[in-house]
Parts: structure tokens; sequence; C-alpha cells
């Protein structure tokens, strides 16, 4: 191993951008990838995300702006002189070597003859030590990503993409190699980043995600935050059901006061838009799952300090792990509300009068003008 490649460091990226002809697919952005960490880029279809991944790789260059690698200029560098490497959804494997041979084809190509100790490590690593002498079409779809990863890392990159690398597998097997990849992300301990369209991936996975919308950067921050706190509707949206009532700032401060949903709904200050002043408008969101439903004829049993909002159940569906009904308040507005309570209320069905409540601290606030 050479000693630029045990040096580790940020991925930073400072000002790239990417056109095609007279379309742009990455606008300048800044982004930083924490040494050591498990970094998404989460967004639908055509986003950027794989243009930025690429551009990481060396495989595309940048229109403007620069990459780095612990302090390092890096931009002009070919792929190949990147201490980088790339796990694609298509994996690539070569049909005709097993999977040792697959694994080991890196440490050949540079000359390396005695591989048995390195191969025999991403073996253990990636969990398939029986299987060494397998051809590629001898392997479930989840065993030959694995042999991807392990054929990825055993040049000891310092940093690991992802492009996608679970798109081809079924929901279950997805689940179970998303667990797989951060064990072996917190086992080898390099940084990988990861793209993906599918937010509970993202989630389940990153440390920190930046979601990306038309070539964007619209946040970035660990998953509980973005979920629980999104800045803009498209990450309350793309992270989850939002429910998102218009509103009417009534007074600012340590908490926001916002008339909305037919009375008052406070909010902490840090959740609201910047630009929040009194008598400005705001949309108030808050998540399905932190909002509680009581019937109306038992309104009297609510704590004191909740926001409330009334409204009537126009549909409820039970799915095992929770029941979800919609309401819709007085304003029109349709809540979605995902209630776990064991011992079901019976009056709580369609037509009845409830009123929703919620603990404020689970309250965020957006600029009402991008909705
Ligand atoms: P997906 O999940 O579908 O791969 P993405 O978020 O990764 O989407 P990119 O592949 O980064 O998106 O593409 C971003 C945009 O740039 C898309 O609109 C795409 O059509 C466009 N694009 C990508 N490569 C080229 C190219 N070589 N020439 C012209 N446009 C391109």
């Amino acid at each position: 191993m050479t000693q630029q490649q045990t040096e580790g460091g940020d991925v930073r990226l400072t000002g790239i951008s990417k056109t095609y002809g007279s379309f742009t697919a990455v606008h300048p952005l800044d982004l930083t990838v924490p040494q050591g960490s498990f970094f998404a880029l989460l967004g639908a279809s055509g986003c950027g995300k794989t243009t930025t991944l690429r551009i990481i790789a060396g495989l595309e260059d940048t229109t403007t702006g620069t990459v780095s690698l612990g302090g390092r200029d890096i931009t002009d560098l070919p792929p190949y002189k990147r201490p980088v490497n790339t796990v694609f959804q298509s994996y690539a494997l070569f049909p005709h070597l097993d999977v040792s041979e697959n694994i080991a084809f890196g440490l050949r190509r540079r000359g390396i003859r005695s591989v048995g100790k390195q191969v025999g490590e991403m073996l253990d690593l990636v969990q398939l030590g029986d299987f060494a002498r397998r051809k590629p079409h001898q392997l479930s779809g989840g065993q030959q990503q694995r042999v991807a990863v392990a054929r990825a890392l055993i040049n000891h990159p310092q940093v690991l993409l992802l492009d996608e690398p679970l798109g081809a597998l079924d929901l279950k097997l997805r689940r179970q190699m998303q667990l797989e990849l951060k064990r072996i992300q917190t086992e080898v301990g390099i940084t990988f980043v990861h793209v993906t369209h599918d937010q509970e991936e993202a989630m389940t996975m990153a440390d920190t995600v930046a979601v990306m919308n038309g070539g964007r950067v619209e946040q970035l921050g660990a998953p509980a935050e973005l979920y629980e706190n999104p800045r803009t509707t498209f990450v309350a949206n793309f992270l989850g059901t939002s429910n998102l009532i218009e509103g009417r700032i009534v007074s600012t401060g340590t908490d926001v006061v916002v008339a909305a949903g037919g009375g008052k709904l406070r909010l902490p200050g840090g959740r609201c838009p910047s630009s929040a002043e009194s008598g400005g408008k705001v949309l108030v969101g808050v998540r399905p799952e932190k909002i509680s439903l009581t019937h109306t004829d038992d309104a009297a049993a609510i704590p004191d300090g909740r926001n409330r909002v009334a409204g009537r159940i126009t549909d409820s569906s039970f799915i095992g792990v929770s029941t979800q009904y919609v309401v819709e308040s007085p304003a029109g507005t349709a809540l979605q509300v995902y209630e776990q309570n064991i011992e079901r209320d019976g009056r709580l069905v369609p037509g009845a009068e409830v009123v929703l409540h919620w603990n404020p601290e689970h309250t965020f606030g957006l600029d009402a003008a991008q909705h």
C-alpha cells in the first residue's frame, strides 16, 4: 500500500457544476463528505446524484469547481489514479472468473502475485468464504453484490462510491443488504458515498444524507434531523408523509405561535424559516406518527400544552402495526395520522369528530412561498 493510499481525509467538492450543452445537470455546489462517514446522495431520478458521484470518481469532468480528498486537489487526476473505487448497480463481475478470482482481480492487475491472504480477508468480510469457487451465475443477486463490494475494497480505496448498488435486488434482499453494507462500512471504516432514490435506504444506512433536487442539494443532515426538521417542502415530502397546514404567524420568540387549523399552534423557534415574522404566512408540518387522535367527547382529557386541530375522520385502515386515518380539518386540509395505540377506540371510524393533538416539539415550519 502506498503512502497516498494510507492517508485519509474528507472529500470536498467546491463549486462543482456540470452542464451538458445548455442543460445544467448539477448547479454549482459545495459539499463535504467527512472521512469515515456513510454518506448518501438521495433524490429522484434525474436530480444529478449519479453525475455528482461520477465527478468524485473522475468518470465525469466538472464544468466548474474542484474535487479534493484529504486537502489534495484531485480534480485533474484520471479515475485510475484516484484512491477511490466504484460499485455499480450492474456489479460488472467477470463471468468466467470465480468469486476468489473476481475479488483478486484488482491486485493481480497491479502485478501482485501473492493474493491469498487478502482475498481470504475480503471473503470473510463479505461472508462468502463458502462460495469462493463459484462462478457469478451460481450466486444470488445479493451474493454477487457482495463480491462486487469485496472486489472494490481489496485495493484499500480511501473512498468507496456506490451507485444504486441495491437497485436490482428485490425488496427483502435489499433491506438485508442495506444492513450488510452498513456493517461492512463500519468494519472497514472508510468513507462510503452511496447514491439512491430510496429514502428509506438512505435513512437506514447513512450518517449524513444530502437530499438533491433539480441539480441542487436542498438539505444536508443526519437522517433524523432531515426527517424531523425538513427545511423545504420538497424534503418534507420526499422523506415521508408530511401534514402541511397553512397558517399565519402570531408571534415569534423561543416558540413561534401560528394561527392555523382553526386554532393556535406552537413550534420551536429554531424550526421556523429564518425569514419568519409576525403576520407572515407559514406552513406548519407534523409527521403522521407524532399525532394522537382523541374522540371529541373526550377532548377535555387532552393534556395542556399540546398542539390541537379539530377534524372529522374521512377514512381509516388497519395495517397491523398501526391504524392509518385521514382526517379532514374544517379548513379542508386532509391530515394523515398513524395511530399505534394497542387499545383501539371503537368510536374512531369515518364520520367521527375528533381532535388531533401532538407535542409542539414535533412541529416544523416551512416557507409558505415555496409551496
Ligand atoms: P437516476 O437515478 O435516474 O440515475 P440521477 O439523479 O443519478 O438519476 P444523473 O444521472 O446525475 O441523475 O443525471 C442528471 C441529469 O443530467 C439528467 O437529467 C440526465 O438526463 C442528464 N444527463 C446525464 N448525463 C448526460 C449526458 N451525457 N448528456 C446529456 N445529459 C445528461
